[in-house]
């Protein structure tokens, strides 16, 4: 009785007022404290710095003498002031606020999202609504997956090429044949749907746009350009990459989902030229520290074959073909570090003797196998002293399933329920001493199913909000019950400001 006394006081101080992700402190005091104003400016507020608050770090009190934040540096105050955007209510021209003292700071530095635009493209309108989300969540890093089999999506000064043959494709695979209409949509066969798609594709000046209006909200942007496999596009535009030439039927992007074994031919220099032209275009358009080179899903099947892949292996005294991927990572390591830059690539890349340097990104599993095996678990790599991103797909790819009751969209397969996407620990299954190598998480937007922003956000949140929570607040404060008491709030608060919003289940 005491403990059900207990929790339900401890639910009424943390559902009150419904702040997402949650703060680590949080004291609410009687009273309000309202402003003649129906925004907050920042003229309202008395910033201070101190520098003994935790990096992103932040102190808020509202009192009835008005509203005070100190932060640890200017993401500490950005954070400050989400979290009082969350806290105020605007009613009859005031501004009301509880009165509250919150000391809060991160509990993962990496605190991610995945946008893929290489099977859909959604524009930079989308992009931007997307970073302002993210911020809204106090997540940090925008991990923009720009370069699929089924699209190229930048264009790159001096090889029009990619664009003019990767950023189309013919057709596209139809909607699920589940449902015969929903909106614009028509789900009616499984079929190729004969349309052509594209050509979609970012200038330099839009991504620098882009990089910009991320960088303002305290998002990083993480570019991924995915090699040596799911290349398509690329190979559409340069068919002398791959290994054999003459397989190349379309000069175009491929029009369906899946594996190509056509990838880059990593025995040709040609090729790797063409890589290391391609990252110094990212490199000058993105300032971001860590640059994604993929690596995953990659089949070797050509390279066995190919006469110049296997010159390669035997210039290298390579036994199997499939080290040439760990080359061409080392390779490409190499290049970035001259330009200070880290790589970071899919479990995939760590199984091939990625150097130490290397960010893994744990999508397979996160317990696993030992790595030197094809399957490399994400706590074992960070406990071979690998910096980790934790994504594994059975708990944060949000293009699965959501378990809702008449769900209009359409999903690849999986289940994550919000509780299994809450439930998510970075750190499950990592001995102590490695827990320093998990950098934190990503909610992954992968798009073949995802069509177009209305459905982005549907399958976003409120899933990406129990992510932001798990990777800003300290587990130990994390609470499924008391989550769901803030999301009803918080729900609304998405809706009102026009976000598709799936129900809370
Ligand atoms: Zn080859």
């Amino acid at each position: 009785m005491m403990i059900q006394m207990l929790c339900a006081a401890l639910l009424a101080a943390a559902t009150s007022p419904a702040v997402v992700p949650a703060p680590q402190e949080m004291k609410v005091n009687e009273g309000t404290y309202s402003l003649k104003a129906e925004t907050l400016e920042r003229k309202d507020c008395r910033y201070t710095l101190d520098k003994s608050l935790p990096k992103e770090g932040y102190r808020l009190s509202i009192t009835a003498g008005g509203i005070a934040v100190a932060s640890a540096d200017e993401a500490g105050r950005f954070y400050a002031e989400q979290t009082l955007r969350q806290l105020g209510e605007a009613k009859d021209g005031k501004l009301s606020y509880p009165r509250v003292e919150i000391t809060d700071f991160p509990n993962f530095g990496w605190r991610g999202a995945l946008l893929d635009e290489g099977r859909h493209f959604f524009g930079k309108e989308t992009v931007k609504g997307m970073i302002d989300l993210m911020a809204y969540h106090k997540m940090n890093v925008l991990h923009w997956h720009l370069t699929e089999d089924q699209g190229w999506r930048i264009d790159i000064p001096g090889m029009p090429e990619l664009v003019q043959y990767g950023s189309w494709r013919k057709e596209s695979p139809c909607h699920g044949a589940k449902l015969k209409s929903y909106g614009n949509f028509r789900y009616e066969s499984s079929a190729l749907n004969g349309q052509k798609y594209g050509p979609f594709y970012y200038s330099e000046a839009d991504l620098r746009e882009v990089v910009a209006y991320a960088a303002a909200r305290h998002i990083r942007v993480v570019p991924e350009i995915d090699i040596p496999g799911h290349m398509c596009s690329a190979i559409a535009a340069y068919p002398h990459l791959t290994c054999f030439p003459e397989n190349v039927k379309e000069r175009s992007a491929r029009s369906d989902w899946g594996i190509s074994t056509d990838v880059l031919c990593i025995g040709n220099d040609e090729t790797v030229r063409f890589v290391e032209r391609v990252f110094d275009f990212i490199c000058d358009v993105f300032p971001s520290e860590v640059i994604h080179i993929g690596g995953d899903e990659c089949p070797r099947i050509n390279w066995e074959k190919c006469p110049k892949c296997r010159e390669r292996m035997k210039k290298e005294g390579f036994t199997k073909a499939g080290q040439l991927q760990g080359w061409i990572t080392r390779h490409i390591a190499v290049h970035l570090a001259k330009r200070g830059r880290r790589i970071m690539g899919w479990d995939e890349i760590l199984a091939d003797d990625a150097p130490k340097t290397a960010i893994g990104q744990s999508w397979r599993t996160q317990s696993g196998n030992g790595a030197g095996t094809a399957l490399v678990g994400g706590a074992e790599a960070a406990r071979l002293g690998y910096d980790m991103v934790m994504t594994p797909h059975t708990e944060t790819y949000y293009d699965y399933y959501q378990g809702l009751t008449d769900d209009p969209f359409q999903y690849p397969g999986g289940m994550i329920p919000l509780k299994r996407a809450y439930a998510f620990d970075p750190c499950a299954g990592v001995v102590p001493e490695a827990r320093k190598h998990i950098l934190g998480s990503q909610a992954q937007m992968w798009s073949e199913y995802i069509w177009n922003e209305y459905d982005l956000q549907w399958k976003m949140w409120p899933r990406a909000c129990a992510m932001a929570e798990t990777l800003w607040t300290k587990p130990e404060k994390k609470n499924f019950d008391c989550f769901m008491k803030r999301m009803e709030i918080h729900r609304r608060r998405l809706i009102g400001m026009g976000v598709n919003c799936a129900p809370l289940r």
